[in-house]
């Protein structure tokens, strides 16, 4: 982020707060994180772990199977009437405010979008908008006088799709060539044109989300670098995808500077994640010597981690679907796995989440499968690093999940193991720009991706400006995703819960009329090497009673990672 290739990003960051520290949580992927900006909590008390979760039994057609994924306007209200009525088990940000008469609203990216306020899904509290608003059962009902000021504004209905930015590509074909610009156009529309104007009209107090889909929806799908790691996500459609969500963060500042409402917002910038180059090389997989109908000949296929896993724990392997899997006759699973005899009761479930995977061990065989579990896995190249719930006991090679802040009050089902893919840089001045890691997920090599322990997923950009923000001040000390909840609540005098203990801290060195930065020390932790001497590393630091957590992974496997 540079004057000259993000300047609203790279003003808000320079005239305001610029957390240099900064941490997304792990793992980094999206709605994760988008839990932890919601409720201020860890993982391990939202018990959103990943983009695709198992949940034990599965829900009615068509979201039959126990693999579901999270960024989904049903499904994020099927996880909420399965556990508790908030899947999440805690107050969010948004709720919050309204519960104090704020007026709020989040709009933006499916999935994470919602899930700012989960428990809002009538339109009658929070006004919710994403890529499902309108599209009959599938998207979130909007009061009728919202519908209204969209139409008198001009803005099409429903939500547009993301036109050309709407294509991956495939394993012969560059994906995209653009930004996501014209969708995002709407929503900036929408939020200038309907929402800004009705909560000054309002006269209260408001909160508004914006999640922009964008860097990330065009550092994934740009075609700059089909199976080519350079450029990769540093292309110009990767760019341009940085550029879009910038002009978008001028336009609402814009918006609320012609509104007179500029001197006393706070903005706040958060990105979920880091991102990186995706690689689809191993020399170690199995999985690589079969043929794929759309995977480039010695390429990784998706589901490459459980067709190695079923061959080497001698295990059925069904798809999510409960099918079985020939990968002799060209097949992988797409979005995720199940290990046993039965799919009904299986012995391994893998849920793929990018540059990670968690793998759960729902059968009475779980003590004795998990040490064998983890030994493979240290045998595999694309293995970064390995943790392993701590009620299954110590095992070697891998870390206790309870150390990156994923046990807690979960409603969920805590994952088993953990385990991060391989990262490494492809040799630029600042490793964390160029950095690659071994994924699972639709993209081609080259294309964009996040998910792991990396510095270059776990360091995003976060920034601040505003009355009650100090200005022209860089924070040395480390701040997360799980950081915002908590200070904004201090600033607006709102309550969050403390059903779980897992916690962020109020940033207070970056309020106006703040103290100095809290003092903070660097950890590492190393887990027993396991028989062929695989480690798994962990950097955090600790500051102001919290923990932030760097990078982790074996040694020469992990970008950033210092041994
Ligand atoms: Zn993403």
């Amino acid at each position: 982020m540079t004057p000259e290739t993000a300047p609203a990003l790279a003003a808000v960051r320079a005239e305001g707060v610029d957390f240099a520290n900064s941490h997304s949580l792990y793992p980094t992927v999206t709605t994760p994180n988008a839990s932890a900006i919601a409720t201020g909590h860890l993982l391990g008390d939202t018990g959103d772990f990943g983009n695709t979760i198992f949940v034990g039994q599965g829900f009615p057609p068509p979201f039959g199977s126990a693999l579901v994924a999270v960024e989904d306007d049903v499904m994020l209200g099927l996880l909420n009437s399965r556990y508790g009525g908030n899947f999440l088990g805690e107050t969010t940000l948004l709720q919050a405010a309204r519960a104090k008469g704020y007026s709020t609203a989040a709009l933006g990216k499916n999935g994470p979008t919602a899930i700012q306020d989960v428990t809002a899904r009538t339109g009658a509290d929070t006004i919710v908008i994403d890529d499902s608003s309108g599209f009959r059962g599938e998207g979130l009902p909007m009061a009728s006088d919202v519908l209204v000021a969209i139409k008198a504004a001009g803005l099409e209905r429903p939500t547009p799709d993301r036109g050309l930015n709407g294509s991956g590509g495939a394993y012969n074909m560059p994906g995209v060539q653009v930004a996501n610009v014209e969708q995002q156009n709407w929503y900036v529309g929408v939020a200038t044109n309907v929402l800004l104007p009705r909560f000054k009209a309002a006269g209260k107090p408001f909160m508004m989300v914006f999640w922009s889909r964008d860097p990330d929806g065009t550092q994934h799908d740009q075609g700059d670098s089909l199976n080519s790691l350079e450029p990769g996500i540093n292309g110009p459609t990767g760019k341009a995808g940085v550029r879009n969500a910038s002009n978008d963060l001028q336009a609402l500042r814009d918006s609320l500077k012609a509104l007179g409402l500029d001197a006393d917002t706070d903005i706040v910038v958060t990105a979920d994640h880091g991102f990186s180059t995706m690689s689809r090389q191993s020399a170690t997989s199995s999985a690589v010597k079969f043929r794929y109908p759309d995977v480039v000949p010695g390429f990784l296929p998706r589901g490459f981690l459980a067709i190695d896993m079923a061959r080497a724990l001698n295990l059925r392997l069904l798809d999510a679907n409960g099918f079985d899997v020939e990968t002799a006759k060209g097949f992988y699973p797409k979005a995720g796995a199940f290990l046993g005899a039965d799919p009904a009761h299986p012995s391994v479930v893998y849920a793929p989440n990018g540059g990670s995977a968690l793998l759960y061990l729902p059968g009475p065989d779980a003590a004795a499968l998990a040490p064998r579990i983890v030994a493979f896995l240290t045998g595999e190249d694309y293995t970064g690093g390995v943790f392993v719930n701590d009620a299954l006991g110590a095992i070697p090679g891998a870390l206790p999940m309870s150390r990156i802040g994923l046990i807690g009050s979960a409603r969920t089902p805590q994952p088993s193991i953990v385990v991060t893919f391989r990262s490494f840089s492809t040799g630029c001045a600042d490793p964390e720009i160029c950095g690659v890691e071994v994924a699972d997920s639709s993209q081609q090599h080259g294309q964009g991706i996040h998910g792991a322990f990396s510095r270059a997923d776990t360091h995003n950009f976060m920034a601040a400006i505003g009355p009650d923000f100090k200005r022209g001040f860089r924070d040395p000390a480390p701040v997360s995703n799980a950081d915002w909840a908590n200070t904004l609540a201090q600033i607006l005098g709102l309550e969050l819960s403390s059903n779980g203990h897992a916690r962020g801290r109020v940033m207070a060195e970056a309020l106006a009329g703040g103290g100095a930065a809290p003092d903070a020390h660097e950890i590492v932790l190393r887990s027993e090497p396991a028989a062929n001497g695989f480690t798994t590393v962990l950097n955090a630091q600790e500051a102001g009673g919290e923990t932030y957590f760097d990078a982790a992974g074996a040694p020469g496997r992990t970008l950033g990672l210092k041994p």
